[in-house]
């Protein structure tokens, strides 16, 4: 074992308590943070080697006390890295993973702005129209439910139960990069064709406290797509807004600014009674989150009257 990885490892515990004891005093923003845990044998393992530790061998990557490896590269790196993790998920299956730093790339888009809608049944549903359906993950999720009715039958700690929790990992494996290859297209075709995109703020921990929608939300991903999308806003120079939860997008007219009020979710869509559009109601909500985004949303307490 290279020192190495022990050292980062230290580390990686102090910022952990840090975190924890700052949590602790309320200096810390966000959800409360638990006390560090141990490690597992059965989760995934990681070790970081910092410069000095590794280094670029033409195709081949040297680690210090390992040698060199030879890992199969997504992409060429853009600059020097500065650090190296290796990674081994549930499913034995090994990353390394580097630390560049990126220039942004400056694009002009050739739309001004977009709102999007997340949702269950459709993934996205854009303000220009455009829908993004997101891959089924029902079979997969099928599996996993199965094999974990058979694990939790299976003696603790048996060669077996081991075997069926790698297969477990395996799904879960699969259905995580269906998600992200998918979500990954759809947040660079958005941050590449518009100027500034708007997205809603969701209370994602709230919603999966619906049990009866808790996987499929939590299947979907908004958040990771939220992650992506601000980051590539981030690297092609675009404006990415988030608008506040509250913000009543769903009970709006997009044309006319008519309040309607609270209508069911089986409810599709909406015969508006000022202008008399027909509104989809996942499609108006898009245009209001981006009318809400832009600035330019129209009064509803005076339209009310
Ligand atoms: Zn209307």
């Amino acid at each position: 074992m290279s020192c190495v990885p022990l050292q980062q490892s230290v580390a990686d515990l102090d910022v952990a308590f840090k975190n924890f004891f700052n949590s602790c005093k309320g200096k810390r923003k966000g959800r409360k943070v638990g006390y560090p845990k141990f490690k597992k044998r059965t989760s995934s393992q990681s070790a970081r080697f910092r410069v000095g530790g590794f280094s670029l061998k033409g195709d081949g990557v040297y680690l210090a006390k390992i040698g060199i490896v030879n890992p199969i590269w997504s992409r060429e790196l853009p600059s020097e890295p500065s650090s190296v993790t290796v990674i081994k998920d549930c499913a034995n299956r090994y990353f390394l993973s580097f630390v560049v730093e990126v220039e942004p790339v400056k694009s002009e888009a050739k739309n001004p702005s977009i709102g999007i809608d997340l949702g269950i049944k459709t993934f996205a549903v854009m303000s220009n129209g455009e829908t993004a359906e997101s891959p089924s993950y029902k079979k997969l999720d099928r599996k996993v439910r199965k094999l974990q009715r058979k694990g939790a039958r299976q003696p603790k700690d048996s060669k077996r139960q081991n075997a069926t929790r790698i297969r477990i990992a395996k799904l879960h494996n699969q259905i995580a990069d269906t998600r992200k290859d998918f979500l990954h297209k759809l947040s660079t075709k958005i941050v590449n064709e518009n100027q500034v995109i708007v997205l809603e703020d969701l209370n994602v921990s709230g919603m999966v406290k619906n049990r009866k929608l808790s996987r499929a939300i939590s299947q979907q991903g908004w958040h990771e797509f939220r992650i992506l999308c601000q980051a590539k806003s981030e690297k092609f120079g675009r404006e990415f807004k988030v608008i506040s939860r509250w913000e009543p997008t769903s009970q709006v007219c997009s044309d006319c600014g008519f309040k309607w009020g609270k209508i069911d979710l089986s409810i599709r869509s909406v015969l508006c009674l000022s202008c008399g559009t027909e509104q989809d109601r996942d499609e108006n909500a898009a245009r209001n989150i981006e009318k809400v985004g832009m600035g330019n949303r129209h009064d509803s307490k005076c339209t009310q009257r």
